[in-house]
């Protein structure tokens, strides 16, 4: 019923029938008076009620969200994201791996096998980053420079003398500190692009609080 009015029940953090709570097999007999709640609102009663889980921290993003996805990957989340996946393989790789599926397509997150997921309001990424920090309680839980943008794999910290063969006479002379993708093998270090990466960083974490 709920979802025939356009909400995909991802959405729907409390329901109360008559003030009382209700979850999503509840069925409704005659006349009711139904509230609904998104997760994150400040109603402070019925708090072991929630319908919606708030600990997930790895997410399967759909072929729209690429730039959300690799914000994401900047802060460190685990973030599954391939933009060419149909529907049918987001809800495998979500099931499988157990992630909270992002995507904008209502209609993908009323799909019955969804347990967790979101739509991001804006069409802004640095905005939509926002609100899944929010949506999911992530402030505490990131670790930028963490995780590789092209493969998603954790980064692990490597000597210079470790990758100095693979590295442009420049950035041999200029940098002292580098990080190796444990999947894809991709070096990073704190380059020209690093401050201004840091710069929308801060503001993302700043819109945050
Ligand atoms: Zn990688």
């Amino acid at each position: 019923m709920i979802e025939s009015c356009g909400v995909p029940h991802p959405e729907v953090d409390l329901i109360l029938v008559n003030g009382q709570p209700a979850d999503f097999r509840h069925a409704i007999a005659g006349d009711a008076d139904i509230e609904l709640y998104p997760a994150g609102t400040r109603v402070p009663e019925f708090k072991e009620k929630r319908l919606q889980p708030t600990t997930t921290s790895r997410f399967v993003a759909d072929g729209h969200l690429g730039t959300l996805a690799r914000n994401l990957r900047l802060l460190g989340f685990d973030v599954a994201y391939d933009p060419q996946a149909e529907d049918r393989q987001l809800l495998d790789i979500m099931k499988r791996e157990n992630r909270a599926l992002l995507t904008r397509d209502r209609r993908l997150l009323m799909h019955a096998v969804v347990e967790t997921g979101y739509c991001p309001r804006s069409q802004n990424a640095d905005e939509q980053t926002v609100e899944v920090i929010r949506r999911f309680d992530l402030l505490r839980s990131l670790a930028p420079f963490t995780r590789c943008l092209r493969c998603n794999a954790p980064l692990r910290k490597v000597s210079k003398a470790e990758v100095i063969e693979r590295l442009e006479p420049l950035t041999k002379i200029y940098y002292e500190q580098f990080r190796r993708c444990t999947g894809c093998g991709q070096i990073y270090w704190a380059g020209s692009h690093f401050s201004k990466l840091q710069k929308r960083l801060e503001q993302i974490r700043a819109n945050c609080a």
